[in-house]
């Protein structure tokens, strides 16, 4: 495992990646990371301080990207009553979702460091045909997670809130992997018989319980590790409603 730290400030920097690592072992729960979150705000070493990319792709999710026959990214209509901006996205995602320790930031309009993927008006792409709506980095080991948004996702509210849900829930899997719950050889894994990562099935059946992507309804048994009705790391997503 390959990874690559970068100090904004030496000394802080320091410091704030020795708490980090050395509580790695110990932080088991949510509760536990929440209560690490308010200690390392309260003296000041997260929140922004070391940037930890794995340079191999296992830890960053692998997105399905949407086919299209021809995607234009500036004919993307905002929808009614929606804003393209990060302060709303937060908004929305505070509201539906509520607060979650183990998302950092949440972006628009800014480029994503995933190889292949390119911005251009706020949407993600891979090319003229493929594009995502969302995306999700992980940090720190998993310790917490960065999510962009493309100008895709805010087509609509259903979209917005769908698409958070949607890489909340590969904020809490990378998180899960921090707390040791899942390994890599599971984040990893592949449905049997498909190329469909166990990440992306169980984030897509999720959206399907929702009432959205009806073909993933039928991974409602099969999720194993991954099953976001695991109370234990999924109680935030029982409030939204569609
Ligand atoms: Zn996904």
């Amino acid at each position: 495992m390959q990874k690559k730290i970068l100090f904004a400030s030496a000394g802080l920097g320091a410091a704030s990646c020795l708490a980090v690592q050395g509580s790695k072992k110990k932080l088991k729960t949510p509760s536990d990371v929440l209560s690490a979150t308010l200690i390392g705000a309260t003296i000041g070493l997260l929140g922004g301080i070391t940037i930890d990319y794995f340079s191999s792709s296992h830890a960053s999710n692998k997105e399905l990207p949407l086919i299209t026959d021809d995607f234009d990214p500036y004919n993307v209509k905002i929808g009614n009553g929606m804003e393209f901006s990060e302060s709303f996205a937060v908004k929305i995602a505070e509201k539906y979702f509520g607060k979650l320790p183990w998302v950092r930031n949440i972006y628009i309009n800014k480029d994503n460091p995933k190889v292949g993927l390119t911005m251009v008006n706020g949407c993600l792409i891979y090319n003229r045909k493929k594009y995502i709506n969302g995306d999700t980095i992980m940090l720190n080991g998993g310790f917490e997670s960065d999510v962009y948004l493309s100008r895709t996702a805010f087509t609509s509210m259903n979209q917005l809130k769908l698409t958070i849900g949607h890489e909340f829930i590969h904020c809490t899997q990378n998180y899960m992997y921090f707390s040791g719950v899942l390994s890599l050889k599971d984040m990893n894994a592949v449905y049997p018989g498909s190329k469909f990562p166990m990440a992306e099935l169980a984030a897509y059946n999720w959206e399907a319980n929702m009432g959205f992507n009806d073909k993933y309804l039928r991974f409602n048994n099969e999720l194993g590790k991954f099953d976001w009705r695991n109370k234990i790391y999924y109680s935030w997503l029982n409030n939204v409603q569609f």
